[in-house]
């Protein structure tokens, strides 16, 4: 395999309720930084029905080129029809580098075209970076629990995959009028050739009161002691007009439902404010909440590490200190009504 016949950094497109996968524009500003610093271009690669109108956003975030792939055989999306596109776009236009969501569909994506192409994939990065010189991708992820961030490497193999957590990275601000290349491309393929059809598409009812998409979240672990104590949490969540957060313990010890849990097997949230209570500030809670904008913190114990995540901290009893947050927020969105 020569390497010098892959260039450019990619990344999948992900299109989800005729929008653009925020994901997706998160994954063109980290591919971007990428591409500058090996000299070489960025390029999204989306694949659908009527979908060239996405392609003057693309390039605002920071996209050079866009491979087309519009056809109704891609109205909804099956692993093999997506997977025949992108191994044709990648065999015939050699990447060095694509990057997918790690969303469901990007992650089966991925997988699948990491087995028909010679190469591998990191899945579920947090981190990336590039050396300049030789073009290798850094994907760092959690591993052993969460305990050590791995740093995975596809030395032998080109192009270089990973599927990177929502969240993590940040979209680029958009550049209004930013031109591009469209390069439309197909393939031929029949309906009878895909073994999958979409019969019907069901929305999912939300039971997280979204959480991922909260702007304040109070979230609680396991110092409030018991499922009582936590209603702290949502009362000042409620007074904040928040949505609750909380620690795995917590959602083990059944206090709440699995779709608050935030951390490295709960969910990635990056809201405005985020309020840590009585949570110790594990490694495997902290890579779920370390990008909020604003972290404050409340422990009992001086040492706790939260406070090492946290921008203020309130060393202090939660059951002293949240019941006046409470009274003192009340009271001032009483007087804003
Ligand atoms: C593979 C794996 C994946 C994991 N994934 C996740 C995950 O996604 N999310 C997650 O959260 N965890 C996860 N964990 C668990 C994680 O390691 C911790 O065990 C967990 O986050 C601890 O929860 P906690 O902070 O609520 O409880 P504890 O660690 O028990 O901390 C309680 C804290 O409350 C403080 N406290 C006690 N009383 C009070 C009081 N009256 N006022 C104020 N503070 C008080 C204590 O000082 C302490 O710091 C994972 C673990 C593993 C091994």
């Amino acid at each position: 395999m020569s390497f010098e016949d892959y260039r450019g950094i990619w990344v999948f497109i992900e299109i989800k309720n005729e929008k653009i996968a925020p994901v997706s524009l998160e994954l063109l500003g980290a591919g971007r930084a990428l591409a500058d610093k090996r000299n070489s271009s960025l390029a999204g690669i989306v694949i659908g029905e009527n979908i060239t109108s996405y392609c003057p956003t693309l390039f605002e975030y920071g996209a050079d080129r866009v491979y087309v792939y519009d056809h109704t055989i891609y109205s909804d999306y099956r692993t093999e029809s997506y997977m025949k596109a992108l191994l044709h776009c990648s065999q015939k236009y050699k990447p060095e580098v694509i990057l997918y969501g790690a969303t469901s569909t990007g992650k089966d994506l991925a997988s699948a075209v990491a087995t028909d192409l010679p190469t591998g994939l990191t899945a579920d990065t947090t981190i990336l970076d590039i050396e300049e010189d030789t073009g290798l991708l850094l994907a760092s992820r959690p591993a052993f629990g969460g305990n050590i961030m791995a740093t995975i490497l596809c030395k032998k193999y080109r192009p270089q995959m990973a599927t990177v957590r929502p969240k993590v990275m940040k979209a680029l601000p958009p550049e209004k009028g930013r031109q591009g290349e469209i390069i439309e491309e197909s393939i031929e393929l029949k309906e009878e050739e895909i073994r999958t059809k979409v019969l019907k598409v069901v929305q999912e009812m939300k039971k997280n009161a979204g959480i991922d998409e909260a702007d304040i979240i109070v979230a609680g672990g396991k110092g409030l002691v018991n499922k009582e104590g936590f209603q702290l949490i949502h009362l000042l969540a409620q007074a904040l007009g928040g949505a609750v957060g909380a620690s795995r313990d917590v959602v083990e010890a059944g206090w709440i439902d699995h779709h608050h849990q935030v951390g490295q097997t709960g969910l990635t949230v990056t809201p405005k404010i985020y309020f840590a209570i009585g949570i110790s500030g594990a490694i495997q809670h902290i890579v779920g909440m370390q990008n909020s904008s604003l972290i404050i913190a409340i422990n009992k114990e001086p040492d706790a590490p939260i406070f090492q995540s946290s921008h203020y901290g309130i060393v202090g009893d939660a059951f002293e200190i949240v019941p006046m947050l409470i009274e003192a927020f009340s009271e001032e969105v009483a007087q804003h009504v």
